[in-house]
């Protein structure tokens, strides 16, 4: 395989040693669901590039929307201009996300919209006059980005605690939901939760947790009583709730919003991923205009956090089309069906010694694996199977564009399983 020396001596890559022998693919074009490499194959892509790009890839409706607002303007600032595509792209966000949510920060990333989101509730706290309420609540298992503080609710022995250390703030966890999502409901799972409230309330802000599946931490999908157990909780101990929906936004989990299957409305919102269809990156951190009041009216009577690229008029514009295009059509119907298709699927690898689990919710099919798998040994077998897959830990799962046709999802879901049921020992780590 071509391997770029350029790339290969100079670029990082996501967690990634610079130099490393693993080669990594190069992309020539991408079209709807297919990745063509360059000298070589055409892979069917079962990652919708991390959970983005719903519609695949060079979508003409979404290129158009992108082509439009760049003859208009690609960028200004949003400290005191504003412009259309935000604001149309705000309010169709105001129509889909759960009620009363009606106040919008745009950010530039998932990472920056929760930290956009740990600031809110912690200054709201503070201009309530409870300035001692200023830590965060979490689970473990969780994964909410890769910045400072979205690290620090990370889960402290899969993320990157152990690295970073002292150096990241200390945050409260409890363990993580462990009823499956169409288990029967434990009501000792919430325990741990009540239990933290009783002591530690008056120090918390908010809880902050992704609704449903828990993705980068363990792809894990949990009981929808547990969130909602857990809103109950934080509206009693008056802490914040935090939805990161950053993932599994629009669509993903077979309802628009994964808070959805609880009936639940967070008091914070954050999306992004999938909210420029993988065009670019934008993401939105969405709360209540009381919330938003009350931070108004304390000191120092704004909310302190302004990105350069804020509201970036080619990402709203693009946004904008992307979730219209979704909504214009019978996405349900969609992700229902390849649901079932990654269940009938996928089924086959339970009988694989090297299986644990394989579990299915909406569009997010998981085989897991009773050891890591070593990354380097997979990629020419994944290559012969003709699919993009990037495996992580002891999981190999997909979330592939919505886009994806019956004949490719059966071959993605097949290869996956062909290439699973050829692990030998050497290639998993012990
Ligand atoms: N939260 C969740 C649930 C995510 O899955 C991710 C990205 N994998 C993030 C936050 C961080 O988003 P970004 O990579 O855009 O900063």
């Amino acid at each position: 395989m071509l391997i770029d020396s350029f790339d290969q001596e100079h670029l990082w890559h996501p967690y990634s040693a610079l130099g490393s022998s693993v080669p990594v693919l190069k992309v020539a074009r991408a079209d709807g669901v297919l990745l063509q490499l360059e000298d070589g194959p055409q892979l069917i892509d079962g990652m919708a590039s991390w959970w983005c790009a719903i519609h695949g890839y060079n979508h003409p409706l979404l290129n158009q929307a992108a082509i439009d607002q760049l003859g208009r303007m690609s960028h200004v600032m949003f400290g005191g201009l504003t412009h259309e595509p935000a604001i149309a792209l705000g309010k169709l966000l105001l129509e889909i996300v759960p009620k009363p949510l009606d106040a919008i920060f745009y950010a530039d990333s998932g990472s920056v919209s929760v930290e956009v989101a740990l600031k809110m509730a912690i200054q709201y706290q503070a201009a309530r006059g409870l300035p001692r309420k200023n830590n965060i609540a979490t689970t473990r298992s969780g994964y909410h980005g890769d910045t400072w503080n979205a690290m620090s609710v990370c889960d402290p022995v899969n993320g990157m605690h152990g690295l970073f250390g002292a150096s990241l703030p200390s945050r409260c966890f409890v363990p993580a939901p462990q009823t499956p999502f169409d288990g029967e409901w434990d009501a000792a799972d919430i325990a741990p939760v009540e239990q933290l409230f009783a002591e530690r309330s008056d120090e918390l802000a908010a809880f902050i947790i992704e609704p449903i599946v828990q993705g980068a931490g363990g792809m894990r999908f949990y009981h929808p009583q547990y969130l909602r157990e857990l809103a109950r909780l934080c509206r009693e101990h008056a802490v914040l709730l935090i939805c990161d929906e950053i993932a599994t936004g629009f669509g993903r989990s077979g309802r628009l919003f994964g808070c959805e299957h609880a009936g639940v409305t967070p008091d914070i919102l954050c999306i992004g991923k999938a909210l420029t269809g993988g065009y670019m990156t934008m993401a939105a951190t969405i709360t209540r205009r009381d919330i938003a009041d009350v931070i108004a009216a304390g000191e120092p009577g704004v909310f302190m956090h302004g990105p350069t690229f804020m509201g970036n008029p080619l990402a709203c514009a693009v946004a904008l089309a992307s979730t219209q295009l979704l909504l214009s059509q019978d996405w349900q119907g969609r992700v229902a069906s390849i649901e079932q298709t990654l269940h009938a699927r996928l089924a086959p690898a339970r009988a694989l010694p090297q299986v644990a689990d394989v579990r299915v919710l909406g569009a997010i099919g998981v085989i897991e694996l009773t050891a890591s798998l070593r990354l380097d040994r997979i990629q020419q077998r994944m290559l012969e199977q003709g699919i993009w897959i990037r495996p992580f830990g002891r999981l190999v799962y997909v979330m592939p564009p919505y886009v994806i046709n019956d004949a490719q999802l059966q071959q993605l879901c097949d290869g996956m399983v062909a290439l699973v049921a050829s692990l030998e020992e050497e290639d998993m780590r012990a």
